[in-house]
């Protein structure tokens, strides 16, 4: 049959070429990496090098942004794209250069080939054609191998205010801030930053030197070199970043340093969902406490959560951590309620209702995963929204919005310990639930392997190492929020 025989060359070339990204990817330590910054998200796909030229899978690339169909007819990979009501097409020659795209015939400047019925175009064709396929605007940086779709950039700027340094971004940032001796580093790992136009800029400041800026393969990197050892407060929901010596911090938080962190607005009720949702069931508790944290393990029950290793789930590793977690806060003198104490599944809803209703100061979500190494720390992706005072009720979808400024500090705190402890941490933003229905400064950790192996998630030393480090984050939180010791 002459289908069988097609099959039968295409998992040939299949597993020849499978052969040979696993000969490139034991080459390099790192596979290349393309990061692709659009409009609603920011991912990277891979980059597979073949007689010298780099290549990107157009399927890979576009799947984010629309829906994807590929064919392969014989030497042609013919290409459906559609988002909303736009569709396109394109025509690729197995082997060959010459390409049809919406607009007409393209040249590209190497063979395209398909693998695994996946088509490669050249990385240096890359604006073009995706232009062309998804009708957005497109802007390759090819040395740094960043792809920025559909105008998306963020600015900043940098100005000196009497032993700070205060960079104005144009929308929120969630750098991973690590520091090493008088050296801060920003990694920005999901913001699209671009340079100011001056990246390298000296100050005459008893506190801050100099800033340098640089885009990475992985992202953009903002170092700012001090006279003493710095540290970095988020405020205006990510947009303002504050840096100065670590004893000026208690004076620089956000906008309303009075209640920061600890006080939770009296004046907000538990919200109130929109859809068919259980209601809140309890309004205001008589006494509220002072400073409450609640610890919620992830998952739970029949809801295991990923498989991490044979008989290893999440909702195990989440368990032990979160206790570890409280028994450190607690060990501090900070109040903890933690929501899973046994392995029972209670729903996102039911976690926000018995957040909002507690009152607390502070939620923590916990999660593991097998994906990269360290902790991540996840704050709502929502945008910010300013309710105006005296307003009673807040949908229960855009909860969070008002506590991003908090949320973000409480991220910031947990992530500078973590790197005081040399534990590779990365604050970021994500649609992590249920922290958008949270009303109050509330963070998802979720926890990666220390190196290549799994089995150090559940290792007691590790497990130890992060729960005082957040401990510590919350118990500085608290310390900076001006909160009044029972
Ligand atoms: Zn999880």
């Amino acid at each position: 049959m002459r289908n069988e025989l097609v099959r039968r060359l295409i998992l040939l070339c299949a597993a020849v070429l499978l052969a040979a990204t696993f000969v490139a990817h034991v080459d390099s330590a790192e596979p290349k990496k393309l990061v692709v910054y659009a409009p609603n998200t920011t991912y990277s796909v891979d980059v597979i090098d073949r007689k010298g030229t780099e290549y990107v899978g157009l399927v890979e690339l576009l799947e984010p942004l629309g829906r994807v169909e590929a064919k392969l007819d014989g030497k042609t990979w013919a290409l459906d794209f559609a988002s909303g009501s736009r569709t396109s097409h394109g025509r690729f020659r197995d082997g060959k250069k010459d390409a049809e795209l919406p607009s007409g015939k393209l040249n590209l400047r190497s063979n395209f080939f398909t693998q695994d019925s996946h088509g490669y175009v050249p990385l240096d064709n890359l604006q073009e054609v995706v232009a062309q396929i998804a009708g957005i605007q497109t802007q390759l940086h090819a040395p740094t191998r960043h792809l920025y779709l559909g105008g998306v950039g963020i600015h900043y700027s940098a100005e000196i205010r009497k032993n700070r340094l205060v960079l104005s971004f144009t929308s929120p940032v969630a750098p991973a801030i690590s520091s090493e001796g008088d050296v801060l580093r920003l990694t920005f790992t999901r913001d699209p930053l671009l340079s100011s136009g001056n990246d390298a800029q000296d100050f005459k400041d008893a506190a801050i030197q100099s800033t340098s800026f640089a885009e990475t393969n992985s992202g953009a990197e903002l170092i700012v070199r001090g006279n003493t050892p710095l540290v970095a407060n988020s405020s205006d929901g990510g947009r303002t970043l504050t840096i100065s010596p670590p004893a000026a911090v208690q004076t620089s938080t956000p906008s309303q340093p009075a209640q920061s962190v600890a006080t939770p607005q009296v004046q907000t009720p538990p919200p109130k969902p929109e859809t068919p949702l259980p209601p809140p069931s309890v309004l205001a508790p008589a006494a509220k406490p002072a400073f409450l944290v609640v610890i919620d393990a992830a998952h739970g029950g029949e809801d295991t959560g990923a498989t991490l290793a044979p008989k290893v789930f999440e909702k195990d590793v989440t368990l032990s951590l979160s206790r570890r977690i409280a028994h450190e806060l607690q060990n501090r003198g900070i109040q903890v309620t933690q929501l899973r104490n046994s392995d029972v599944a209670i729903s996102p809803d039911q976690r926000a209702v018995s957040t909002n209703t507690s009152h607390a100061a502070i939620y923590v979500s916990v999660h593991a995963s097998t994906i990269g190494h360290g902790a991540r720390i996840f704050t709502s992706l929502i945008p910010p929204t300013t309710v105006a005072a005296g307003r009673t009720f807040i949908p229960w979808d855009a909860a969070q919005s008002q506590y991003l400024d908090r949320s973000s500090a409480v991220s910031g705190s947990i992530a500078f310990e973590c790197n005081r402890k040399q534990l590779a941490v990365k604050a970021l933003q994500g649609s992590v639930s249920p922290l958008n229905n949270i009303a109050t400064a509330a963070v998802a950790l979720e926890v990666a392997p220390l190196d290549s192996s799994v089995e150090s998630l559940s290792s007691a030393d590790y497990q130890q190492n992060l729960a005082v480090a957040v401990a510590n984050g919350i118990a500085a939180i608290r310390a900076t929020a001006g909160e009044k010791k029972p």
